[in-house]
């Protein structure tokens, strides 16, 4: 009859080589950085996140009014349902009347204006001729006014990318919301410091076509922000959301992915979860279903609950909770149906009970479609459904909760389990840290943008902008292209790419004469281990790193202690002769080599072993006594040599 494990999910393996741009893959982002300014984006004041206790709080709830053409916004409605009490804390020294809605903006802040024309510049956008402020509708509570103040710079830019170009359709500056700190039952407490920070939303055109472009894209996108030097970096200062469609299915919204690495998983598994999507969508209208048709049975579960005896159900049962039990007929095995790794159907149903019902202690349904160690068993909810005159061919949900939230729950199941008839439905996700997605909120409406009536247009001048394009930096398909230019291998060029060392770069390659994939590995690689390693690389200034390279071009030392020589550097500040003189690092010259490689001949020349393994065992015991003192490439040479004439003899 019904399945009795989960069948565990894609494997990473499956879709490695899955042809993603056959199932029509889209995927465009949208970036958000916050900008490096003093100052908040509508107010004075200070933009900097704060520690410790807050200074007051203050309780909102959230309400629903008719829009002017008369409907309830999707989200709204949605909002609603969840009767949250939003709590706000705040702190004297970061927040003023204007982020609690109490007084109206200030005009925005030029500081973050210029930034985020020079942004737009860099990503070759068009420059509107006027700033117009607009109020985007936010109803999560995470802004106090229920919108954010948003306006565009720039228009129709684009990334060079491979042979073409990744459209960016638009890039806005705005303000940050609140951080969430809890959202437990019906209460979601915010903290409001970051709350009018301004950021740069970057919102290109769904022009990518693999999960592996996706990644690309956005580390392109980074980098050509950081190039400015005006974005801030550290947790939270990049928040990115993802949007991902496939040839059938829908645009998703996957929200707030930390880290680009998560990119490439992220929107396989989402492109895979819309195609699984669709196959459910299939199988239930060849059962003759359609949202309309669809029949279910909502029960009362009264005492006989506690013949149901598993660990999921004992504090249910304790506390006394209320159980209802949802019939849907002809659904059959359906709901163990996989959607995502380790996440069948019924998982996509117990994400919006527990968003909507608020009913988040998990698991929060049971169905005796999905059987495990903490559920009832096979043979018990046999018994279960049989009292309750259950079909057999039916998909069987039993739920639990308050009256209130117990009622939300039915009928979300009811919604969700119809929406299968329509396939993917529009929605924002959230990230999870393996790859997949929960259900985070219905995707708004089409109406969220409207005019702010408290702030006056802000005209831009062509000589502002301008003034601004002559001072643009170095766009970093540019700089790539002159790395390769310079003989860098893809790797290195990436690398240098996400580097902070990059002009230390530039400058050390500019003054000495020393092959730059040598300096590039130095400052790009070994630079990162030695910070691991718990040396303070920061004391290290541009002009210390061209002495190093200096010595190393006269030939004061071999390549092979290059990372040792900057250690030593950066513990003592005198220059690099006297540090190598005391550490008495000297380079040996050419017949001292050959001395020394006849000599280890010599006393060790293990004949039993291969030419290979033989070389390799006496280069090491030659390496351990000129370490320091020589190349390890003339090293091999000469001795590959000795190694030659002595077969000859
Ligand atoms: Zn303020």
């Amino acid at each position: 009859m019904r399945r009795r494990e989960i069948v565990l999910g894609i494997p990473w393996e499956y879709f490695k080589d899955f042809d993603f741009t056959q199932l029509g893959f889209k995927c465009g982002l949208e970036v958000h950085y916050q900008l490096n300014t003093k100052k908040k984006l509508h107010c004075r004041c200070p933009a900097k996140m704060v520690d410790g206790e807050p200074d007051a709080a203050t309780i909102r709830h959230m309400r629903p009014t008719l829009s002017e053409l008369g409907e309830y916004d999707g989200t709204a409605l949605m909002e609603f349902k969840t009767r949250k009490e939003v709590v706000y804390l705040l702190y004297d020294e970061v927040v003023c009347t204007y982020e609690m809605d109490d007084t109206p903006p200030f005009l925005i802040n030029r500081e973050a204006l210029d930034i985020a024309i020079e942004i737009a510049l860099m990503l070759n956008c068009h420059i509107v001729d006027e700033v117009h402020i607009t109020r985007k509708q936010y109803l999560d509570g995470s802004i106090p006014t229920g919108f954010q103040r948003t306006a565009v710079v720039g228009i129709n830019g684009y990334i060079p990318y491979k042979d073409r170009k990744i459209g960016v359709r638009h890039l806005t500056v705005e303000e940050d919301a609140c951080r969430e700190v809890s959202d437990v039952g019906h209460r979601i407490t915010f903290k409001t410091d970051r709350l009018g920070i301004p950021l740069v939303e970057v919102i290109t055109e769904p022009h990518m076509r693999t999960p592996w472009e996706v990644e690309e894209v956005a580390w392109m996108i980074g980098r050509t922000l950081r190039a400015t030097g005006k974005v801030r970096r550290g947790i939270g200062s990049v928040r990115q959301d993802i949007n991902v469609s496939i040839d059938g299915g829908t645009r998703v919204e996957i929200k707030g992915v930390p880290r680009i690495g998560l990119f490439a998983p992220l929107t396989a598994i989402e492109a895979l979860r819309q195609k699984a999507l669709l196959e459910l969508r299939e199988e239930l209208l060849s059962r003759g279903f359609t949202a309309e048709n669809m029949e279910f049975r909502v029960m009362d579960v009264g005492s006989e609950i506690s013949e149901l005896i598993c660990d999921a159900l004992s504090k249910p049962i304790k506390s006394n909770m209320k159980f209802k039990m949802v019939e849907a007929k002809g659904w059959d095995d359906l709901l163990a149906f996989n959607v995502q790794p380790g996440k069948p159907f019924l998982h996509e149903i117990s994400e919006r009970v527990r968003v909507i019902a608020c009913l988040d202690r998990l698991p929060n349904i049971l169905s005796p479609s999905l059987i495990t160690s903490i559920t009832p068993d096979e043979v018990q909810w046999s018994k279960f459904l049989k009292k309750h005159s259950v079909e057999e061919r039916s998909g069987i949900i039993l739920v639990w909760g308050d009256e209130d939230d117990l009622k939300t729950a039915v009928d979300e199941i009811m919604i969700r389990m119809r929406e299968a008839t329509i396939g993917v439905v529009n929605e924002t996700r959230q990230a999870c840290s393996n790859g997949t997605t929960d259900f985070e909120r219905i995707l708004p409406g089409p109406n969220r943008m409207y005019p702010d009536t408290d702030h006056p247009p802000v005209p831009i001048s062509n000589e502002h902008i301008k003034g601004i394009e002559v001072n643009l930096p170095e766009r970093p398909w540019e700089r790539a292209e002159r790395y390769r230019r310079l003989g860098l291998s893809e790797h290195l060029v990436n690398e240098l790419l996400d580097s902070k060392y990059q002009d230390t770069f530039d400058r050390v390659a500019s003054e000495v004469a020393v092959n730059p994939t040598i300096i590039a590995k130095a400052l790009a690689e070994d630079i990162k281990w030695i910070r691991r390693e718990g040396y303070d690389t920061e004391k290290l200034s541009d002009e210390r790193f061209v002495e190093i390279f200096r010595a190393y071009e006269r030939g004061l030392f071999p390549r092979d202690i290059l990372p040792s020589v900057i250690i030593m550097t950066i513990e003592d500040s005198r220059s690099i002769e006297v540090i190598l003189r005391e550490k008495g690092i000297e380079m040996v010259n050419k017949s001292e080599i050959a001395s020394t490689v006849r000599e280890v001949i010599k006393a060790n020349n293990p004949t039993h072993l291969n030419n290979d393994a033989r070389f390799r065992y006496l280069m090491g015991i030659i390496m351990r006594g000129l370490f320091g003192k020589a190349e390890g490439g003339k090293v091999a040479e000469i001795l590959k040599d000795s190694l030659r004439n002595l077969s000859y003899r």
